[in-house]
């Protein structure tokens, strides 16, 4: 019995520093004042998403968090598919994230908003190898959860997830179908049918469940025909999440519905366009 107790006491001492780093200041991406003379949107995108990022005097480069420099473009006019391999960090902006709950604009092929993703670039933004990933994952348990998803404590997206996690418990019963048993969150691997590391491996992504949101190689799609799907995703949690700075891939022309992926540099870049338009 007395081991018991000195356990139980380890545990709620142990509880205590948890429930203290629960408490955390989220960002709201879709509110987030935005800069009145932003000039390039991609780039203004970044540097608010990612204070740490700065450009080269001639814009050609950036550098993360003091790093090594990565070309912002490479110039070349890739087609779709190239662009998915090997895209620069500003072909990952070339399809504009669409705000709306509306899913048209996935019927256009290849339209796949946040799908492009510099390998040099999210190594640097979130860990070059799985060990380095590792070691800033946590599990968030919280409602409506009805299991963990692990994800980095990096750049606050714990935080974000549990902020939008919050949204979507108070906007009622009709959220809980998806997050019901999610289908996970860090995942070192690679993209299935490519050898391109998924937004899983950094500890970015999180997939609610699947019963929710079909995946396009799962439902019979082809590369460039993905075709259209029956959405069971609800806006609430759609929107909750982007709110938070997490995509959707239920938008995307190669639909993955399940998945959402913390790229508020999309959300800002979107909302920037936006502001742009006469
Ligand atoms: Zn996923």
């Amino acid at each position: 019995m007395a081991l018991f107790l000195r356990v139980l006491a380890l545990v709620l001492l142990g509880a205590a520093p948890l429930a203290a780093k629960g408490a955390c200041t989220a960002i709201d991406y879709r509110a987030l004042p935005l800069p009145a003379a932003p000039g390039d949107p991609a780039r203004a995108a970044l540097r608010l998403a990612y204070p740490d990022i700065a450009f080269s005097a001639d814009g050609a480069q950036l550098s993360v968090g003091g790093g090594a420099p990565i070309p912002w473009d490479d110039g070349a006019d890739l087609a779709p598919a190239e662009r998915l391999e090997r895209g620069s960090v500003r072909a990952q902006f070339h399809d504009p994230y669409p705000l709306a709950f509306d899913l048209a604009a996935r019927s256009v092929p290849w339209n796949d908003p946040g799908r492009v993703r510099n390998d040099t670039f999210f190594r640097a933004l979130w860990g070059a190898t799985r060990d380095e990933v590792r070691a800033h994952l946590v599990a968030v348990a919280d409602p409506p959860l009805g299991a963990p998803v692990t994800v980095t404590t990096r750049r606050n997206v714990a935080c974000q997830l549990r902020a939008a996690l919050a949204e979507a418990a108070r906007a009622g019963p009709g959220t809980a179908e998806a997050f019901r048993a999610p289908g996970g969150g860090f995942n070192w691997r690679v993209i299935a049918g490519t050898d391109r590391l998924s937004a899983h491996s950094f500890g970015i992504a999180v997939d609610l469940d699947p019963a929710t949101g079909p995946y396009w190689r799962w439902s019979g799609g082809r590369q460039g025909a993905a075709g259209g799907y029956d959405n069971r995703m609800p806006q609430d949690v759609v929107e909750a999440m982007e709110r938070r700075g997490f995509i959707w891939g239920g938008k995307w022309h190669h639909f993955d519905a399940m998945h959402f992926e913390y790229r508020p540099e999309l959300i800002l870049h979107a909302r920037l366009v936006a502001g742009r338009r006469p």
